[in-house]
């Protein structure tokens, strides 16, 4: 009816959920619907490449509905109408309509409000021999269960590409007794989010747990073999294994918006061009998450961020400006990743850093953190098995306090005299 306008969002990931919550929560008078291209409920994706991966048993968390961000009886009590397994193709912005394509024929469904929430797409590097079914990606529940599915059978396994998604893989796997081989073309692990010392430090955890880690190696082909795989090298080497897991990065899942003719970021990060209410130029359309590109207020340029808080927060951000409270997204990004029994923690974005300050020794068994400044100022926090010092970091960058790197490096200063110290410096 008019009187309550119909929202339907676009992916049901992280950021739709979060989105369905912040909406019911206001007095907003519309009704939702979420339409996904997976099976099932909303549901957390950190885990697959961490816990559901070493888990015992295969599938057992998936069945107890343990990982939903969600139960369904929430969207149940709450009018928040799903469709599942069902794609949107096309966006009409003149008629308010969208094709939407489930396995029979197309149809079509009107929105007085759209909101964009499609995540991201795996980079599938061009390798000779990427397409075999042993060779794997991981994104989706789905695509965790048939690596899972795997692991019975399995003794060894190469991991393309060292970024979070791929060590987390390898540890994980190392767990299970694999043999584990991890190629990285980069001369260093994690090289496009951290520093030296502490691509350092993971790259000896690694190696450490038995993991062959490769540095400056390329996958120049991958091979069929009887029962597994050979992986080829630039420098001709080859590699034999049962399966292979590629975790190469991910872009922007904007091909919808683009081909609707909204605006999309430039590369490298692409996504979908929001404001500071993730709307985009088309005031009945939002976009939310990994899919959408916006002006970082911290750091004062455009970013596209994967990471569950992002995805959260613009959730947030995009309710209070449909439910008509807008209030501009302001928040410091944080990041997680889990590897054996480290915990490393991100608090802000280090790109562009001059000066790396050590906090501790990085050492593996020990715990440390990585201060990165920008001419003087502080702009991120790596906290390895370290939740004071990223706590701290939480307290100072998002206000722009900047502690004595003097203090920074000596241990035996805690974090009130970090506080009181950056506080001292900004009066
Ligand atoms: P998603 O959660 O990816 O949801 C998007 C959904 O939209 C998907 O289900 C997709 O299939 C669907 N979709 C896309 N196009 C369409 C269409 N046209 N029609 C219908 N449906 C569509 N972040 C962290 O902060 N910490 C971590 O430790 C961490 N670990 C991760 C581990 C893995 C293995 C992965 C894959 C990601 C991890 N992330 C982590 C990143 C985090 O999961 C993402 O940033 C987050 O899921 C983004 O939420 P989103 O809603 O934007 O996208």
């Amino acid at each position: 009816t008019a009187a309550a306008p119909h929202l339907v969002v676009v992916g049901a990931g992280h950021a739709a959920a979060q989105l369905c919550a912040s909406l019911h929560a206001t007095d907003w008078p519309g009704r939702v619907t979420v339409v996904g291209d997976e099976p099932g409920l909303p549901y957390h994706r950190p885990p697959l490449s961490k816990g559901r991966l070493d888990a015992g048993e295969p599938g057992a968390a998936e069945a107890a509905g343990a990982d939903l961000i969600r139960p369904e009886a929430f969207y149940d009590d709450h009018n928040i109408a799903r469709r599942e397994s069902v794609a949107v193709v096309a966006i009409d912005r003149a008629a308010k309509e969208l094709t939407l394509r489930g396995g029979g024929e197309d149809e079509r469904l009107g929105y007085d409000l759209l909101v964009l929430a499609t995540g991201s797409l795996h980079r599938r590097p061009p390798i000779p021999g990427i397409d075999h079914e042993r060779v794997h990606t991981l994104r989706t529940a789905a695509e965790a269960a048939a690596v899972r599915d795997r692991l019975g059978q399995a003794s060894s396994v190469v991991v393309i590409g060292a970024g979070f998604i791929g060590l987390e893989v390898a540890a994980s796997l190392r767990k299970r007794g694999l043999g584990v081989t991890v190629l990285e073309m980069a001369d260093r692990v994690l090289a496009r989010v951290t520093s030296e010392e502490v691509s350092a430090f993971f790259a000896d955890l690694h190696r450490g747990h038995g993991v062959d880690l490769r540095l400056g190696a390329g996958a120049t082909a991958i091979d069929d073999r009887l029962g597994g795989l050979r992986v080829r090298l630039g420098d001709g080497d080859a590699i034999d294994a049962d399966f292979v897991v590629v975790g190469a990065g991910a872009a922007a899942n904007d091909a919808l918006a683009r081909d609707a003719g909204l605006e999309i970021g430039e590369r490298p990060f692409g996504g979908v061009v929001v404001d500071a209410h993730q709307r985009t130029a088309d005031p009945a359309v939002f976009a939310i998450g990994d899919c959408c590109n916006q002006l970082s207020h911290l750091y004062g340029r455009r970013m596209r961020l994967e990471s569950v808080q992002n995805a959260n927060d613009q959730a947030k951000t995009a309710a209070a400006a449909i439910a008509g409270t807008p209030r501009p997204h302001v928040s410091m990004p944080w990041f997680w990743s889990d590897q054996y029994d480290v915990k490393l923690q991100i608090a802000g974005l280090s790109t562009g850093h001059d000066r790396c300050v050590l906090r501790g020794e990085p050492a593996v068994g020990q715990s440390f953190s990585a201060w990165y400044l920008q001419g003087g100022k502080l702009l991120a926090v790596d906290a390895v098995n370290d939740p004071r010092a990223y706590a701290v970091a939480g307290k100072l960058i998002p206000h722009g306090l900047t502690p004595d790197p003097a203090l920074i490096a000596d241990t035996s200063a805690g974090p009130k005299d970090l506080i009181a110290s950056a506080k001292g410096a900004s009066s």
